[in-house]
């Protein structure tokens, strides 16, 4: 398969490249649009299976096509004319999704398999798939204080049935794809990632949204107390949305990191009940607490050891929680607070040019790393 000419290592030449995003209507996949947009990518497609009206976030001026890429014709139109593809996307939620609907999670294989396919016969010169930490083996994850994870805990293999299981399949592809056809991968394990734009109700937010809501839900009913999943000792990492588009753009752009799993999370490891406190904090309130143990809790434990992306990169997610948590608290109060008012806010038909990102200063340390003799 001829490939495209060599994508610059550093991660220049934005304007040249056709960069696909899959899952684009979604959380990380419509961020990570905006992200090239604002770095000047001029040739950006976007896709996700739902309806326009309905995308997280829409980016004027970028293609935006739904499509559903577990159906390989599409996958194919998708990848058409593609120098990277960015696989962002996949049937997921948070713990109550992920343990409830295993075999929507599992059919994302064909989510991956088609894309990747289509990504090498459209002769791209690198595909990222979105991973997840729920990839490493569940064993080492059943205390609070669990040491951290690093790369090498997938194996010997117990991962998160469903969801997890599906990921590490996926990895595995990528893994192949390079090993027998030459399609640069890179495969980042991402730890629970947050933020404005998150989905943040509806049974697929994540804990740090669905805390945050609850806990505006309580403020505005004046119901005080809230709901918590679990005893709320189970522990987590949790990164905001700008460090995980930076860095997917990094990881992508790195020739060391080539069909390598590599954590992209945070190691700010806070317990679920921690969190809670943290949220009424910024919200200035004091809630009862309603702990219910037959809710879905997941593992124990989990954080990211981020010893290699600091060794090859020089940099990790650093956003302070608190910092990002008071910005996604602020956004899904605004949401709450025009819902209230009667106005659909968390699908809005096309979002105005939404600027940057928060947090988007250039990575100082970003050294140059040369492609493997191949
Ligand atoms: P999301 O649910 O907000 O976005 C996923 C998008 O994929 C959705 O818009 C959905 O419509 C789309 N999609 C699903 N099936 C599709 C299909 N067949 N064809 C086209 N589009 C389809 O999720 P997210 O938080 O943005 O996650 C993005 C990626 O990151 C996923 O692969 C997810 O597994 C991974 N990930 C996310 C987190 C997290 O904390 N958000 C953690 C680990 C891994």
């Amino acid at each position: 398969m001829k490939r495209k000419s060599e994508v610059p290592a550093n991660g220049s030449g934005i304007k040249e490249r056709t960069i696909v995003v899959t899952g684009a209507g979604g959380f990380i996949g419509g961020a990570l649009v905006r992200y090239f947009h604002h770095k000047g990518a001029a040739k950006i497609r976007a896709v996700d299976k739902k309806p326009l009206p309905e995308w997280q976030q829409r980016v004027p001026g970028v293609e935006s096509l739904c499509l559903d890429v577990s159906i390989e014709g599409n996958c194919i139109r998708a990848c058409e004319g593609a120098t990277e593809v960015y696989n962002l996307a996949a049937d997921m939620g948070g713990m109550g999704f992920i343990e409830k609907f295993r075999i929507e999670c599992l059919r994302s294989i064909l989510i991956n398999t088609h894309t990747i396919e289509a990504a090498c016969r459209a002769g791209a010169e690198r595909y990222f798939f979105s991973s997840s930490a729920c990839a490493y083996n569940v064993e080492l994850q059943k205390d609070p204080g669990s040491r951290a994870l690093k790369e090498s805990d997938a194996y010997p293999a117990m991962a998160e049935r469903g969801y997890g299981w599906e990921k590490l399949i996926s990895e595995m592809f990528c893994q192949e794809y390079w090993a027998e056809r030459g399609l640069k991968t890179f495969i980042a394990r991402f730890h629970n990632v947050y933020g404005p734009h998150g989905t943040w109700d509806g049974g697929r937010e994540k804990a740090p949204a669905a805390i945050a809501r609850k806990v505006i839900e309580a403020e505005y009913t004046g119901a005080g107390e809230i709901e918590v999943w679990g005893d709320g000792t189970q522990t987590r990492s949790f990164m905001f949305i700008d460090d995980c588009v930076r860095g997917i753009d990094m990881i992508m752009h790195c020739d060391q990191l080539v069909a390598t799993p590599i954590n992209l999370g945070s190691h700010e490891l806070i317990s679920i009940n921690d969190l809670v406190s943290m949220v009424e904090e910024i919200a200035q309130v004091k809630l009862q607490r309603r702990y219910d143990l037959t809710a879905p809790r997941g593992v124990a434990g989990r954080n990211s050891d981020n010893t290699m992306i600091k060794s090859i990169m020089g940099w990790e997610p650093s956003t302070p929680l608190v910092e990002g948590m008071r910005k996604t608290y602020e956004w899904i109060e605004e949401q709450y607070r025009l819902r209230q008012a009667g106005t659909k806010t968390e699908f809005p038909a096309a979002t105005p040019d939404l600027g940057p990102l928060t947090n988007l200063e250039p990575v100082q340390a970003r050294p140059m790393v040369m492609a493997p003799e191949s």
